[in-house]
């Protein structure tokens, strides 16, 4: 059987945990030898230490899990040749030729750098004999596949990424607990929620928690939004509602592209309506805690469908992202998503919103 690594890198999130452990149980299972590469690229330039050969029992008790058990990192290392040069050693040392890389875009893009030079780095290192013939022959060829991990939501190609399910209902646990109180005090939360550019985690949360308004990037608010929300809030109140739940997505935005903040929203709500108001910021609780069914039966089931794709793989394999679309596992070419959602970021950047919610999402050609 062939021998497969599997990473986790960047940001963490929830499912992580559900998704190396199918890696580590399929693998298993169709006769491979799995190494859990612990702390990301880094752990791969530092090589030996950092690989650990995954057993059954090796994955045992963690699919509910947050975070991550075989640990994240960023590597500034890995984007210079030098660093890739160190981690194609130790995984031809190790005689892995075969990577799950779980992480965001930086994390595949890294990834897909290293399979284009993976030639050119074995070439380097026989020559300097880092590798023996032997080793150089029995690696010559690295298969990777790709899986997203991101409580944002914010990847091309794939209709949900691992963790944003958890995430959500973190998020809405914390609002349902605010709801008690706010309504005890009659109270405005203002609460501000993660997505970095992405606005889904607060419209989802918005609808699944009777905000009175949500502010995110995709759609900045009219011009003289402060005063409709007042008069919103205001309007609610008179109709009996004893509290109001604004929530602000991170990377929101005014129309002019400056940073919609919570403090700004509060200062507008509490100086013009006298209303009581706090923020909660949620912050990186909604990257921990315990993982959402959907998510550990979303990494199991990207995570079994990964080691197919490797197991299928052959030297002219492109590499593939796994992702779901339309409730079914996808390949997706993993180049053409990462540079879509680049695409994405820009046309963001650009103001130009309804190109991006096209391009997030176009689906890709299978
Ligand atoms: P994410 O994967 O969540 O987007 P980062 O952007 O921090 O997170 O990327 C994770 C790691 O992937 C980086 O620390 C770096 O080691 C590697 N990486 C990211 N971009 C590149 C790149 N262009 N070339 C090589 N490695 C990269």
């Amino acid at each position: 059987g062939r021998t497969l690594g599997v990473f986790t890198s960047g940001g963490d999130s929830q499912g992580m945990n559900a998704t190396v452990r199918a890696i580590v149980r399929m693998g298993l299972y169709l006769g491979c030898k799995v190494y859990l590469i612990h702390e990301g690229y880094q752990g791969m330039i530092d090589g030996e230490k950092n690989f650990q050969l995954g057993s059954w029992a090796s994955v045992s008790g963690i699919v509910g899990l947050g975070g991550t058990i075989i640990g994240s990192a960023r590597c500034p290392e890995f984007r210079e040749r030098s660093g890739r040069l160190k981690a194609a050693r130790n995984l031809a040392k190790a005689g892995i030729n075969n990577l799950v890389c779980i992480g965001g875009d930086g994390t595949l893009t890294g990834a897909d750098l290293f399979k284009k030079e993976w030639n050119s780095l074995l070439d380097e290192l026989l020559e300097k004999n880092e590798i023996t013939k032997d080793e150089y022959e029995k690696n010559k060829y690295l298969n990777i596949v790709g899986i997203v991990g991101s409580i944002d939501n914010d990847f091309c190609g794939t209709d949900m990424t691992i963790g944003t399910s958890s995430a959500l209902h973190r998020i809405i646990e914390a609002i349902d607990a605010i709801v008690t109180t706010a309504f005890s005090h009659q109270r405005c939360f203002v609460m501000e929620v993660m997505g970095r550019h992405c606005g889904y985690l607060a419209l989802a949360a918005g609808l699944a928690s009777e905000a009175d308004w949500i502010f995110i990037p995709e759609h900045p608010p009219e011009p003289d939004w402060e005063n409709i929300l007042c008069k919103r809030l205001q309007y609610h109140r008179l109709a009996g509602h004893r509290l109001n739940i604004v929530i602000v997505a991170e990377g929101a935005i005014d129309n002019q592209g400056n940073p919609i903040t919570s403090e700004y929203v509060k200062k507008v709500i509490s100086s013009r309506l006298k209303i009581d108001t706090r923020i909660t910021i949620l912050g990186h609780v909604q990257r921990g805690g315990a993982t959402s069914a959907y998510d550990r039966v979303l990494g199991a089931r990207l995570g079994s469908e990964a080691v197919l794709a490797l197991m299928m793989s052959h030297n002219e394999s492109p590499p593939f992202v796994i992702g779901i679309n339309g409730n079914q596992p996808c390949y997706i070419p993993l180049v053409e998503a990462v540079e879509r959602t680049k695409a994405v970021a820009k046309a963001m950047a650009a103001f130009e919103f309804k190109k991006a919610i096209e391009l997030r999402g176009a689906s890709f050609e299978r």
